[in-house]
């Protein structure tokens, strides 16, 4: 066995039992006498194992009744597309908070569709930090508020001590939730709607995960094929045309995995744990390595960091790929090193990395 320690932003690494669950039952599963891969998805066994994956995701992040879970193909920037069609009249404003790239990616996509205004950003300062909630200038008659809950390129992340989210009235709050979602409790009911592509916390890629509140279902939006539209996906239980159903087989894997281990609470201690060994280390490093993002909002998930000299960055990567940590170069949009620390990432995978950080840093003198 030769299996790293996988740091990779997304698709990501997947939890090792999961993997072997899938291995397992790869040719025959459970006496369908096929492969799961191959048999109808509106066949009892696919149905059984969609509704036991929807149920279990309830359970894990306690989605509300009234509330639908969709798996939807198309990953999360398809929905950043999907949410303005479908929630807002067209040409209506829609408020975008952009605190990374994905921020500004959800503008782009939506921005075909209706008059989305940046509300606050955090570019003018790197995204380092996030405008507080006072500076947002949001619309009164915005279709949503759309937000990004952790920027996986610039390590941003809404956290308790950043504040509050603003009360919207009744102005829904949509947030992508694609590279924190079940990392700690989530509060649905504060959201219109949540969405998160699976390839990095719950899952392989190829499905996303949209939950929303059921009235929002009903908005008009704008015209739209059946397959653009929410509702209708609601309707037919995701199943409107052929759904990527070995990934939600495997999805729903990972989902059992984490209610095994303990739930949401137990991956929000182990993030918490893991996010500080990583920052303590690059903290403590008297500044050969550096972190930029202000303290109140270091994401937990997706740690960048910097050599205090860039021309050692290459020679950081490879020896660390030799010594098992894999997938640590930066985004190319940031550049430097980029630790991904999911829920399927160990914290003993987290004091490996932080060992190798400590022992280049001396072995250059
Ligand atoms: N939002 C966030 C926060 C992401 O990290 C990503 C992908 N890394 C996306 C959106 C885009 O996701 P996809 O590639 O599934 O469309």
């Amino acid at each position: 066995m030769s299996r790293a320690y996988n740091f990779a932003a997304g698709p990501a690494a997947l939890p090792e039992p999961v993997l072997r669950q899938a291995q397992a039952e790869l040719l025959e599963w459970n006496g369908a006498r096929a492969s799961i891969a191959e048999i109808s998805h509106r066949s009892p066994e696919f149905m059984q194992v969609a509704a036991e994956a929807e149920a279990d995701l309830r359970t894990l992040l306690s989605v509300p009744d009234d509330y639908a879970v969709l798996f939807l193909p198309g990953g999360a920037t398809t929905q950043q597309a999907l949410i303005a069609l479908n929630f807002a009249a067209c040409g209506q404003t829609a408020d975008y908070v952009v605190s990374g790239h994905w921020g500004k990616v959800a503008v782009k996509q939506a921005q075909a569709y209706v008059a989305a205004n940046v509300a606050a950003s955090g570019e003018a300062n790197g995204f380092r930090d996030i405008p507080a909630a006072a500076q947002w200038r949001l619309s009164p008659d915005a279709a949503y508020v759309h937000l990004t809950a952790n920027e996986t390129i610039h390590g941003v992340e809404f956290r308790p001590e950043w504040g509050e989210i603003p009360d919207t009235g009744t102005v829904p709050v949509f947030a992508d939730f694609s590279s924190s979602i079940a990392s700690e409790p989530l509060d649905v009911s504060r959201y219109g709607l949540v969405y998160a592509g699976a390839q990095k916390n719950l899952g392989p890629v190829g499905v996303t995960v949209v939950i929303v509140r059921r009235d929002l279902l009903e908005r008009a939006g704008q015209p739209r094929a059946e397959i653009f539209n929410y509702a209708a996906h609601a309707k037919a239980g995701s199943m409107l045309n052929t759904p990527p159903s070995y990934n939600w087989y495997l999805a729903g894997l990972v989902f059992k995995w984490m209610l095994a281990e303990g739930g949401v609470e137990e991956f929000a201690r182990r993030s918490a744990e893991k996010a500080r060994l990583l920052y303590a280390a690059i903290d403590g490093s008297d500044g050969f390595y550096r972190n930029e993002v202000a303290a109140s909002v270091r994401s937990r998930m997706n740690v960048p960091f910097f050599l205090h000299d860039e021309a050692l960055t290459s020679a950081f990567l490879a020896q660390a790929d030799e010594a098992g940590l894999l997938a640590l170069k930066g985004h190319r949009v940031l550049g430097g090193i980029r630790a991904s620390i999911y829920n399927a990432m160990p914290v003993d995978g987290v004091r490996a990395l932080v060992d190798f950080m400590q022992d280049f840093r001396t072995r250059q003198g």
